[in-house]
């Protein structure tokens, strides 16, 4: 069952190439099995963050790619 995908709409756009999120505080990108979180910056509410699931235990600290808010 996978059908997914909608290849006889012949536009094709960026969107096509779904890119995985990348970890915000290491830049992996985050493995959909991995029990990544994700979460909108505190600070200004605009980006979205992922967080993959070793570096939300370690704590290790982020930082907002729009407003330079850092967090751990
Ligand atoms: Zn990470
Ligand atoms: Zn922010």
């Amino acid at each position: 069952m996978a059908a997914r995908g909608v290849s006889k709409l012949g536009k094709v756009s960026v969107y096509d190439s779904v890119e995985p999120p990348t970890c915000i505080s290491c830049g992996k990108p985050v493995n959909p099995s991995e029990r990544a979180v994700s979460f909108y910056c505190p600070n200004c509410g605009v980006m979205l963050l992922w967080r993959c699931n070793k570096c939300r235990t370690q704590m290790i600290t982020y930082k907002c790619p729009n407003c330079g808010f850092e967090g751990p």
